[in-house]
């Protein structure tokens, strides 16, 4: 197990006080990204391909830690786009921390040697690196050569410096499981602290979307690098056992939007990190006005293939403070590799895909533009 025991008792100790207090709708993560600017320009990624007025924009410090303060969750990941391109990142990192908060800073370590000297090592904060396999399947899933042997080095370095690192791994189509394997083993020999993996979301403004996973091949391909290791069980993994077991096709769960909250540049977004439907100015607006029935697998035609572990993580995290036992059998045994998979939710009724990526671009360009108007009139608006 790659979650520290400290950060395992918090977690719990939360989720079942929030079940006394009968709340329903309750975060576990925050995903805060203080900027969509990156430096890399990845195959699968949905998230920077926004005008350069959008990707200029950032959140600031003051920001930041509001949106800290009112989401209340124990985990702050701060992803992006590239978190550390923004100035204010160590500063944020200290005003979590300050908070007891577990943050984690999601980074594809290429600015990582640079800049390490303005953070300090802490059982609150983690370096999760960008690495999506072996050298071949890393620097052709970021488009880039070389990068991997940046990570590794940034990944050395972090370790060395008394960091706790742990890498994410997102997989795509034509994955060959043999080869995940060996690079699990590479990633425990460099001495990270954990692996996160997750099958990559299908984004509709991705370059590349000849290589995302349906359901059915997911729970094939995470089913085939389990077997290689007795279900799992000599990686660290920086997950819930019940996630991975979820992702080998043994738990059937709803996918829970509400756990991982996720603030940017446009607000709060609705429903969750993958899907921008819409922003809510306040994070008790987009608690109490979201439609969460709206969304998700067998609701909504683009959450059908989803099994990212932002959107279900939370799932099996509730579902393991309910049932102890299960989770306990899971970490005990691996995670079943054979057998019959539990029947997925059928997507009979699920409502049709909106598209609301242009509308969405037009009306925050024009709120950028309406804030330079009022910046130019009055004080500075960052
Ligand atoms: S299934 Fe959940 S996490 Fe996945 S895209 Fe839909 S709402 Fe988001």
């Amino acid at each position: 197990m790659g979650i520290p025991f400290r950060q395992i008792l918090r977690i719990g100790g939360y989720v079942v006080r929030q079940h006394l207090l009968g709340r329903r709708h309750y975060p576990l993560v925050l995903m805060l990204e203080p900027l969509f600017r990156c430096n890399l320009s990845c195959a699968g990624c949905g998230k920077i391909d926004y005008p350069d007025p959008i990707l200029n924009r950032r959140l600031s410090l003051e920001d930041c830690l509001g949106a800290i303060d009112e989401c209340g969750a124990p985990v702050v990941v701060l992803a992006g786009g590239e978190p550390l391109l923004h100035k204010e990142l160590p500063q944020i990192v200290e005003g979590a921390v300050t908070r007891r908060k577990f943050v984690i800073i999601c980074t594809n370590a290429l600015l990582l040697e640079k800049k390490i000297h303005q953070y300090q090592p802490s059982p609150y904060f983690t370096w999760s690196i960008h690495l999506d396999g072996d050298k071949g399947m890393h620097d052709r899933s970021v488009c880039q050569p070389g990068v991997y042997d940046r990570a590794v080095a940034a990944i050395k370095l972090a370790r060395a410096k008394g960091f706790r690192v742990t890498i994410n791994c997102t997989l795509f189509k034509g994955t060959d499981p043999e080869r995940v394997a060996r690079f699990f083993d590479t990633v425990m020999e460099l001495g990270v602290n954990g692996i996160t993996v997750s099958p990559g979301y299908a984004y509709e403004r991705a370059p590349d979307q000849q290589h995302f996973l349906n359901r059915k091949a997911t729970k094939e391909l995470f089913r085939s690098i389990f077997r290689l290791d007795q279900g799992g069980k000599r990686w660290v993994f920086n997950q819930s056992a019940l996630f991975l077991d979820f992702l080998a096709g043994n738990q059937a769960y709803h996918c829970t939007p509400w756990g991982n909250p996720t603030r940017t540049i446009f607000g709060w977004q609705r429903p969750c990190y993958l899907l921008g439907e819409g922003y809510a100015k306040t994070y008790r607006e987009l608690m109490e006005e979201t439609d969460w029935e709206a969304y998700g697998t067998g609701h909504y035609e683009k959450c059908a293939d989803c099994m990212v572990h932002s959107g279900y993580e939370a799932s099996a995290v509730r579902d393991a403070v309910r049932r102890p036992w299960k989770a306990a059998r899971v970490a005990w045994q691996g995670v079943t590799t054979r057998g019959p998979m539990v029947p997925d939710i059928p997507l009979g009724q699920q409502r049709p895909a909106q598209f609301t990526y242009s509308r969405n671009v037009t009306e925050r360009l024009g709120e950028i533009a309406d804030l330079k108007i009022g910046s130019e009139k009055g004080p500075t608006v960052t």
